[in-house]
């Protein structure tokens, strides 16, 4: 037997950047403000969900939403990075589900409190298999579809983003080193929602399932 067959990886990742109101009919939805510049928060390395670990209902919430979204993996490090330069620090994309307390997060909105509890938690970054950038087709217009239980309820493209790419990683380097291993979650478009235990989540971009999930 050789047991290091077995061995799953576990998937590195230093810090994870999270976009919010990036699509402008997701910002209408929630009921907020078109935001002049990006709004940034983040996620630490222990909220992403490793391979072939089970998702659980976190027990603190009652209203657990899906937010699907295109995830950037960093390739270099670095600051203060110039847009017309951006795409030289990413190399590969997915799609990812930033999972949401949303009850949490609206009593926190409110109070005008930080996001960390409804946003933050253990597991609540979950990210499909990576597409390395020169194999994309069209790499300023990626189609991407999410699936509850084989209905489909979020449709994206990246066309539609508020804030681009290479915006976004020059803007959050001014702020922050990018690392090598660091994720961008680029924001949501239109169509989140409630998911209950038993749900089958599967995430495409293009015609590709990158993710799939179930919700225990
Ligand atoms: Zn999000």
């Amino acid at each position: 037997m050789f047991s290091f067959l077995c061995f799953v990886p576990k998937l590195l990742c230093m810090k994870i950047f999270c976009v919010g109101r990036n699509y402008s009919e997701h910002i209408k939805e929630l009921g907020n403000e078109i935001p002049d510049e990006p709004v940034i928060f983040m996620k630490p390395k222990s909220a992403l969900l490793q391979p072939q670990t089970p998702f659980y209902y976190p027990e603190f919430t009652n209203e657990l939403h899906y937010e699907c979204e295109l995830v950037l993996r960093v390739s270099k490090n670095g600051k203060y990075i110039q847009e017309r330069i951006a795409s030289k620090y990413y190399d590969a994309i997915t799609v990812g589900i930033d999972f949401t307390a949303r009850d949490i997060q609206n009593v926190l909105k409110q109070k005008g409190l930080p996001w960390e509890k409804a946003k933050s938690w253990d597991n609540s970054a979950v990210i499909g298999a990576w597409v390395l950038f020169p194999n994309l087709k069209n790499k300023k217009e990626i189609n991407f579809g999410f699936y509850k239980n084989k209905e489909l309820v979020q449709q994206g493209n990246s066309n539609f983003m508020i804030h681009n790419f290479d915006f976004l990683v020059a803007h959050i380097s001014n702020y922050f080193t990018l690392n090598i291993g660091d994720l961008i979650f680029t924001g949501t478009p239109a169509g989140v929602g409630e998911t209950v235990v038993g749900d089958e989540l599967e995430a495409f971009m293009e015609e590709t399932s990158l993710l799939q999930l179930t919700v225990k």
